[in-house]
């Protein structure tokens, strides 16, 4: 996989319309986690470094039409605090306004575009939205690894009108993350958890290929108990989705594969706060229990087989970690992972969270992916639409 990258591009003096993903998490008028914003600072660096005039158009939310909440002012408040280098917002991202503000741009100077999604056409990729988002501009670089595998006018249709470089942390995620697939040091482990089995089969099933050992935790790993005739009381567990689940412990077996699911876990009737829990083997679960954590037996079981890893890729947390009765099983997987020497990749809005909760330094892992779905649907082996476009043909 080739990319047109940044450092091929003619930027200096020329206006580039730089597509980055700074759909932060805002509560109470303030933003919660800025790593996004962060993740972009290089290659919004190397552009104003090189005196071109910084155009960035990114989403926000998902808006049906100009929503006052999901304006970009706070965004470009803390993105001009970041670059030490005020940013001007604009209140639209087409139209009159822009083409004057761009106009008046010099040499290094970033404006910020209104969030795109006020537009419906964003999302319906329309051509000839595109090509107005694109006027004034001499070049596309696209740094939206989080949006990336959706096909949308700023992230597919403006390529078509401007040529198009992949900006440098798509670049390093695409690097990362091809590296696992084709490449990767053995033993592979596949850690998987969260809630919904469909948003996760795909990549337990492409992984059949490359990982030894799986390791199943989470909402998710309810449905495989079942699978393995395992009573899993009043359990979120995907019924219709246990048939699935015997097929993948089958293929995996068939393959030599090794999967380790809980043998114990952390049960309660509800996962409200105050309620008594218990730890119980999977074999006892009451009938009338939920299993909202991974046991501790458990969490000594996937260390082992972590610890005799090469290669790590992390998804979803191994319980409801958000009430702190829950987050043990996560915690622990969380810090068994980060204390080995293994190439560690981490992916998925909450086990992010996850980590950042537990204050375990991103450090400890050699990746942390910014595209939860797009990490995803990218380690299935898909062609996304925004990586596409941006290939030496
Ligand atoms: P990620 O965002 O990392 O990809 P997911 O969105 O797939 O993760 O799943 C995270 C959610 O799964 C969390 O809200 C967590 O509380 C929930 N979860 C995990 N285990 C359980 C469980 N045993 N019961 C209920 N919810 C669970
Ligand atoms: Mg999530």
């Amino acid at each position: 996989m080739k990319f047109r990258t940044l450092s091929e591009a003619l930027v200096e003096g020329k206006t580039v319309l730089l597509r980055t993903d700074f759909n932060v998490p805002i509560k109470d008028g303030k933003i919660q986690d800025d790593t996004r914003l962060r993740e972009s600072l290089p290659t919004i660096r190397a552009l104003m470094e090189r005196g071109a005039k910084v155009v960035i158009v990114t989403h926000l939310g998902r808006p049906k039409g100009v929503t006052e909440e999901l304006r970009l002012d706070l965004v470009a408040g803390a993105l001009g605090v970041l670059l030490a280098k005020p940013v001007i917002k604009l209140n639209d991202c087409v139209g009159p306004e822009v083409k004057a503000a761009i106009a008046a741009m010099g040499a290094g100077d970033v404006v910020l575009l209104e969030n795109v999604r006020f537009h419906p056409e964003e999302e319906a990729n329309d051509p000839a939205f595109a090509k107005a988002l694109a006027e004034g501009c001499d070049v596309y670089v696209n740094d939206a690894f989080g949006t990336i595998h959706r096909a949308h006018a700023s992230t597919v249709g403006v390529a078509a009108v401007l040529p198009a470089y992949a900006g440098l942390l798509v670049a390093r995620e695409v690097k990362v993350l091809s590296g696992i697939l084709e490449n990767p040091e053995k033993p592979v482990t596949l850690v998987a958890g969260g809630a919904k089995i469909d948003t996760k089969i795909g990549i337990l099933e492409k992984f059949l290929d490359i990982a030894d050992t799986f390791i199943i935790g989470g909402a998710l790993a309810n449905t495989f108990l079942a699978a393995q005739g395992h009573s899993v009381g009043s359990s979120l567990c995907e019924a219709d989705k246990v048939e699935i689940a015997k097929k993948f412990l089958e293929a995996a077996k068939a393959q030599g594969k090794t999967v380790l699911l809980p043998v114990d876990a952390v049960v309660a009737t509800d996962a409200t706060v105050g309620l008594p829990f218990q730890e119980v083997s999977v074999d006892t679960v009451p009938a009338d229990q939920k299993i909202l954590d991974i046991g501790s037996k458990s969490v000594i079981l996937f260390a082992e087989a972590l610890a005799k890893s090469r290669t790590i890729l992390w998804n979803g947390p191994m319980g409801l970690y958000e009430n702190p009765v829950f987050e043990k099983g996560t915690r622990g997987v969380a810090e068994a992972i980060a204390g080995t020497f293994a190439v560690k990749v981490l992916g998925g809005g909450d086990s992010i969270d996850a980590v950042n909760h537990f204050g375990i330094a991103h450090e400890k892992f050699t990746h942390i992916s910014t595209g939860g779905g797009a990490m995803l649907e990218f380690l299935e082996g898909k062609m996304l639409p925004g990586v596409q476009v941006l290939l030496v043909s």
